[in-house]
């Protein structure tokens, strides 16, 4: 075997060292000495109730150290009003309306409204039921027509794309008229489980054709002018775009 040149050591000294997650012990560290104590009292009822009722699919909840990040980035940029694509039984959602002001107002889009009324109980007992318009839809039409009603472009601060994980790319170009210069896009589930970073044959058909995806949409990001981007390895990977112009 060749001995290694200067960058694949400096490639292993940094896999070695840098990444965090080297055992479930210390995400469990985390998440219990960090996250859930900080958990507001009824984000953690929806998510065990979404346990109870969903069982596996509780998974589709964003994770409590993600629900703290949105919390405190929303609050930091003094969001008011954000748009929610993919509700399920709404912990981000709900994560959403308990940070922006009494005033803010999120326009969340599912398909399915039967999740978003296991989650509802828990918003309203929260108190923040007033700031969200739900709408049962496609959410890739229904930004397409608030586009075609001349009247939304530029005028969200914020936006949570937790939907169909295939037409993000799609998302993105309407999202960027949407959301205002200096406003944020997230996008969840960029990581795909770590699949990303592993060879094409693994895992189902629907889950490798979700893998190649999102690697279009991590290799298109990386390459767009018009964007300020991050992508985080919390949750299963959340990515930041900043509109720039
Ligand atoms: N953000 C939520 C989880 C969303 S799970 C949380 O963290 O709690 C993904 C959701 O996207 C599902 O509820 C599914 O019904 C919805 N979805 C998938 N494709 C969609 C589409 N094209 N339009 C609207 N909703 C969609
Ligand atoms: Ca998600």
């Amino acid at each position: 075997m060749a001995a290694a040149t200067k960058e694949e050591k400096f490639d292993h000294l940094v896999l070695e060292n840098k990444n965090l997650f080297r055992s479930h012990a210390l995400l469990k560290y985390i998440l219990e000495t960090s996250c859930y104590p900080r958990e507001h009292e009824q984000l953690k009822q929806l998510r065990e109730a979404t346990v109870k009722k969903y069982e596996q699919l509780c998974i589709m909840n964003v994770p409590v150290d993600e629900g703290l990040l949105v919390s405190m980035l929303l609050k930091i940029m003094n969001a008011k009003k954000t748009l929610e694509l993919g509700v399920f039984t709404g912990y981000s959602l709900l994560t959403t309306a308990l940070a922006l002001p009494a005033d803010g107002k999120i326009i969340a889009i599912d398909q399915d409204k039967e999740a978003y009324e296991v989650g509802l109980p828990f918003i309203r007992k929260a108190g923040v039921e007033h700031k969200i318009d739900f709408y049962q839809s496609n959410a890739l039409l229904f930004l397409s027509d608030l586009i075609n009603s001349g009247k939304e472009e530029g005028s969200f601060d914020f936006a949570f794309v937790d939907a169909d994980k295939n037409n993000y790319i799609k998302y993105h170009e309407l999202l960027l008229k949407l959301v205002k210069v200096g406003g944020i896009i997230a996008y969840d589930n960029t990581l795909w489980f770590g699949s990303v970073a592993e060879p094409e044959e693994e895992g189902a058909e629907y889950f490798r054709e979700i893998s190649r995806h999102l690697k279009e949409l991590n290799s298109f990001l990386a390459a767009d002018p018009r964007i300020e981007l991050v992508l985080l390895s919390v949750g299963d990977g959340l990515t930041l775009c900043r509109r720039l112009y």
